[in-house]
């Protein structure tokens, strides 16, 4: 479907750019020459990244002509190809061969600081990495540089991140935290957020311990922070506390599926490591902890279309992705989602993405809860940084039917600013 005209025929009540942002997110881009992305250090260490296209190293964002932010990172068989025309200066979104025009872009922000190395030649952008290309300039940092889960092949099956490359366990050194967050504040001036996030391991009170430990050096740097968030597995209440303790902002302990079976066929780990239902236990005790809206989740929307005979049709799937996040919201919990991206590595890698069709339903399903439920959009959330949704988007370009109810009426305004990139 390569032009914006197809996009509004066929889905009438979704703006057409947003419909080409879930296509872009869902097939991926092949990224040319154009001044596109950044070096992302999957795990944190120049050692740990596998020798691979360089391409494939590479994350960001690209904007629509009508200021639509969407997440970037290379894929060699997507249609959609990001093509640099050096005479224009411009960049240009193309499907097919040999490539039609969709339409121009503008690229998202790339930071010098990403670039650079701290005194004791660390990469800065292993320390603390540009998070999805949002020009809001949030951050996040993988603290646990591996995953306890890929040893018994039971890594979640949309994560290429456990694939990328081995790594091995950091401690948080202070001064390049200090050297990297003081350069990032010079240069951006704005942070959206910092995301505390990693691998899972078995025993997640170790894994809470991680992340006491890399909030504790954070916080040791004296620098002023932005809204923090930590995204872990779900924890029983004693940790939950410990890290309402130290000061986390929100903790995000992500469902990523909704149903049992798509747990287990989606979520080996973590189905053995904590279960479904513990895992709601965890979020609805986690919410008695942090406060109502203060406790997120996640949904990898559209993967649970890739797993056969689940659900008769993909609106079905949406639907039952949509009871989720009402289950979420009647308990006090936010509800996230990001577009499924089939990404090279992951388990589901040659899997078929999640038909349009879903995200037309499950957009519009998401957009709804809205009006029935107040809760604030979390401190996290802003139109430049959610470049994996469209709750924003869709709210921003169709206020009269897609922005409804409090939260979404005012609540975009007057977010995270703009960053400045010195690049
Ligand atoms: S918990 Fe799942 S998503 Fe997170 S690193 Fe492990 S396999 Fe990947």
């Amino acid at each position: 479907m390569p032009n914006f005209e197809a996009f509004a025929s066929q889905y009438p009540e979704i703006p057409p750019s947003v419909m080409l942002k879930v296509d872009l997110l869902r097939r991926g881009v092949r990224l040319g020459m154009g001044p596109v992305g950044t070096r992302h250090y999957h795990h944190h260490d120049e050692k740990g990244q596998k020798k691979i296209d360089a391409r494939s190293h590479l994350q960001g964002s690209v904007v629509l002509p009508d200021g639509t932010t969407v997440f970037v990172a290379h894929n060699p068989n997507s249609p959609y190809l990001i093509q640099f025309d050096a005479e224009r200066s411009a960049l240009k979104l193309r499907e097919g061969e040999p490539g039609d025009l969709i339409c121009d872009l503008t690229p998202g922000p790339r930071f010098a600081w990403a670039g650079e190395r701290t005194a004791r030649q660390t990469p800065m952008a292993s320390v603390l990495t540009p998070s999805l290309g949002g020009a809001c300039g949030p951050l996040a940092t993988f603290l646990l540089r591996y995953c306890e889960f890929v040893g018994a092949n039971e890594e979640c099956r949309f994560c290429s991140w456990v694939r990328m490359g081995k790594s091995h366990e950091l401690r948080p050194d202070v001064g390049d935290l200090r050297e990297t967050l003081g350069r990032i504040w010079s240069e951006q001036r704005s942070i959206g957020y910092l995301a505390f996030s990693g691998g899972s391991l078995l025993n997640r009170t170790k894994e809470a311990d991680a992340f006491l430990r890399y909030r504790e050096a954070v916080q040791e740097t004296g620098l002023p922070l932005p809204t923090t968030v930590a995204a872990i597995q779900a924890l029983n209440k004693p940790d939950s506390r410990r890290l309402c303790g130290a000061g986390f902002d929100y903790v995000c302990y992500s469902m990523e599926v909704w149903d049992e079976v798509a747990w287990s066929a989606v979520l080996p780990g973590k189905s053995r490591s904590v279960g479904r239902a513990g895992w709601m236990r965890c979020l609805s005790d986690a919410v008695e902890v942090f406060g109502s809206g203060r406790v997120l989740c996640n949904f990898v929307a559209g993967v649970e279309t890739a797993v056969p005979g689940l659900y008769p049709s993909p609106e079905a799937a949406a639907d039952a992705t949509l009871s989720g996040m009402r289950w979420c919201y009647e308990r006090g919990i936010y509800p996230k989602y990001a577009v499924w991206i089939p990404s090279g590595g992951a388990a589901f890698a040659d899997r078929e993405p999640a038909p349009l069709n879903y995200y037309a339903r499950l957009l519009r399903g998401r957009q709804e809860l809205y009006s029935e439920f107040s809760m604030p959009i979390p401190g996290t959330d802003c139109p430049h940084c959610l470049t994996q949704s469209c709750e924003a988007d869709l709210s921003r370009l169709a206020p009269a039917r897609h922005g409804v109810g409090p939260a979404t009426a005012s609540g975009w305004e007057g977010r995270h600013a703009v960053a400045h990139a010195a690049n």
